[in-house]
């Protein structure tokens, strides 16, 4: 065999495969599969292999293939390596009968760890023909604002896709919530508590009982009735679980279950003035709701669980099954509320959907695909371990999902014009997407003036054969450019590069692209982007992915994607 032409076939077919740079090892295999005597060689092939890859990996993936497309395009041929799209069975789940929550509470915008947990619940209830309930948890009403919680059901009905069978907000159940309180102090479970906030602390610190919880149960329920008909001040006391103060689960220690907020609520106003803490209101809900199975990030921890776990008990309520999966978040992202918010107010990004936060918002402005989102849970959904994955495994998720699905347009940053002697007139007809002509041509009537980017003229070389995409073949003599011809053929081979390009007419669309570090790179593209609608997500050639961000002025504005 003809090593020399080997090596570059599987260099191209690797580096294309991989969005412009080949491994080498996966190329070593390649060759042993063909012919398993190289084995002695390795040393020299290696050498081979990584100057070929030094060479072609300057190339653009889209010059790479039509390389490899002249020379094995056999090769070319999309590797069909469907990911097995399955999560893992779930302990004790019965088809039709699963039923999950997504519990975001409406005091932030949702970002990417939000959506891989939503997702969770939310795949699983359809793995399992089940139901998924969006029970928003508003029961602090100085956290929570009508602003975060349509936000929130936005980006998860309108972004994420998820169909929840069910939408209660908790505040809604509030009256059943309270009963469920009565309920409790009437039992002697619970006791109201008038010790000072640091004095509980210090409590339940060293695991002393205070002196409230000896009280006798009607001065508990004629206290609850007070601190529920508004007769003392917020902080003045609050109803706190009979737990074991000697556990050693601090969280086991008589936790608060309700305070008094005089704080409007915004979708209540100021109907109740006692609110349930966390921990009550979700063991409460999962269970008035039926839930069957909660996901819950390690972080959570056990701890939790067995106060969650008394609170049923003490009903005589069913539980759930938990499963555990861990953090995830993006290397070197922001995801804090409280530091986004700084952000803002130090202008330091434009808003909770500035491109540079994985804010569900920002994913979304930015182009980042729902799919991709999908994806990703099947990637790294379930596992234990905190999961830090880098932007790049994210946007190369997402290249391969818009690769096929988005258009391509040509769009230049640094216009330049250069006169090509010679050229004829020509009607070019370029398919907006090279592997799908059906969905139509872009037609550019060309003379013999081109905008080009200015970085490829300089490229040129005196002499050699230029190809400017799907038009004509020119070269370069003595400053001048010379009209060769128009046949790819004839260029085919020459390992010279293929540049995009536009014609030089009046039509053409004033282009601005918002990059993640926040800079602006303007330039012109081809009419057809006129014809964009905001959302719409295109392939800029020989740029990289963006998304149609707002129209001002007849300037296009894009938000880049990735490459
Ligand atoms: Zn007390």
């Amino acid at each position: 065999m003809d090593i020399d032409k080997e090596i570059e076939k599987f260099v191209l077919q690797n580096s294309i495969k991989f969005n412009g740079k080949a491994n080498p090892g996966a190329v070593i295999g390649k060759l042993m599969s063909v012919d398993p005597n190289i084995k002695s060689q390795l040393k020299e092939l290696s050498l081979k292999i990584n100057k070929k890859i030094a060479e072609i990996s300057k190339l653009s993936v889209e010059e790479q293939t039509s390389i490899l497309e002249n020379l094995a395009p056999e090769l070319l041929k999309k590797e069909k390596k469907e990911h097995k799209k399955e999560l893992p069975d779930l302990k004790g789940a019965e088809f039709g009968k699963v039923v999950t929550r997504l519990p975001p509470e409406p005091s932030k915008y949702l970002h990417i760890g939000h959506a891989l947990s939503f997702l969770i619940n939310y795949m699983y209830a359809k793995k399992y023909d089940g139901w998924c309930i969006l029970k928003p948890e508003d029961t602090n009403p100085d956290k929570c604002s009508k602003e975060f919680a349509d936000a929130i059901e936005d980006d998860i009905k309108n972004y994420l896709g998820i169909e929840t069978s069910e939408t209660v907000y908790i505040s809604d159940e509030m009256d059943y919530m309270i009963e469920k309180a009565d309920k409790l102090v009437h039992k002697g479970h619970a006791y109201v508590c008038f010790c000072k906030r640091e004095d509980m602390q210090e409590f339940r610190h060293s695991g002393k009982v205070c002196s409230c919880r000896s009280r006798p149960s009607e001065t508990h329920l004629t206290e609850w009735k007070n601190m529920k008909d508004r007769k003392y001040e917020a902080s003045h006391c609050s109803l706190r679980l009979k737990g074991d103060m000697e556990s050693t689960n601090h969280v086991m220690r008589d936790p608060v279950l309700w305070r008094i907020n005089y704080t409007p609520h915004f979708r209540h106003g100021d109907k109740y003035c006692v609110w349930p803490m966390y921990d009550f209101e979700n063991s409460v809900m999962d269970c008035k709701y039926g839930v069957t199975h909660i996901f819950r990030s390690s972080e959570f921890g056990e701890m939790r669980n067995e106060l969650q776990n008394y609170i049923k008990d003490l009903f005589g309520w069913p539980k759930q099954v938990i499963t555990h999966y861990a953090r995830f978040s993006i290397t070197g992202s922001i995801t804090s509320g409280r530091e986004i918010r700084k952000l803002i107010e130090e202008k330091k990004v434009s808003g909770w959907d500035d491109p540079s936060l994985v804010t569900l918002q920002a994913l979304k402005r930015r182009g980042i695909v729902k799919e991709a989102l999908y994806d990703l849970v099947y990637q790294v959904g379930l596992t234990l371990s905190n999961t830090n994955i880098d932007w790049t495994v994210l946007s190369s998720i997402n290249r391969q999902i818009l690769d096929s699905k988005v258009n391509r347009y040509f769009f230049i940053t640094e216009a330049k014009k250069i006169k090509i002697k010679n050229s004829p007139e020509l009607v070019s007809e370029l398919n907006l997407h090279p592997d799908f002509p059906e969905r139509g041509q872009r037609e550019f009537k060309t003379g013999s003036e081109f905008y080009l980017e200015k970085k490829d003229i300089e490229s040129f070389k005196e002499n050699s054969l230029n190809r400017l995409m799907d038009c004509i073949n020119f070269r370069k003599r003595n400053n001048q450019y010379l009209f060769d011809s128009v046949e790819y053929e004839k260029f085919k081979g020459t390992g010279e590069i293929i540049v995009h390009w536009l014609p030089v007419s009046e039509d053409l669309t004033k282009v601005e692209v918002l990059m993640p570090d926040s800079s602006i790179i303007s330039g012109i593209a081809e009419s057809g982007v006129k014809n964009l609608k905001i959302g719409d997500i295109v392939q800029f050639t020989r740029f990289g992915f963006c998304r149609l961000d707002a129209v001002a002025d007849n300037k296009f504005c894009f938000v880049f994607t990735h490459k």
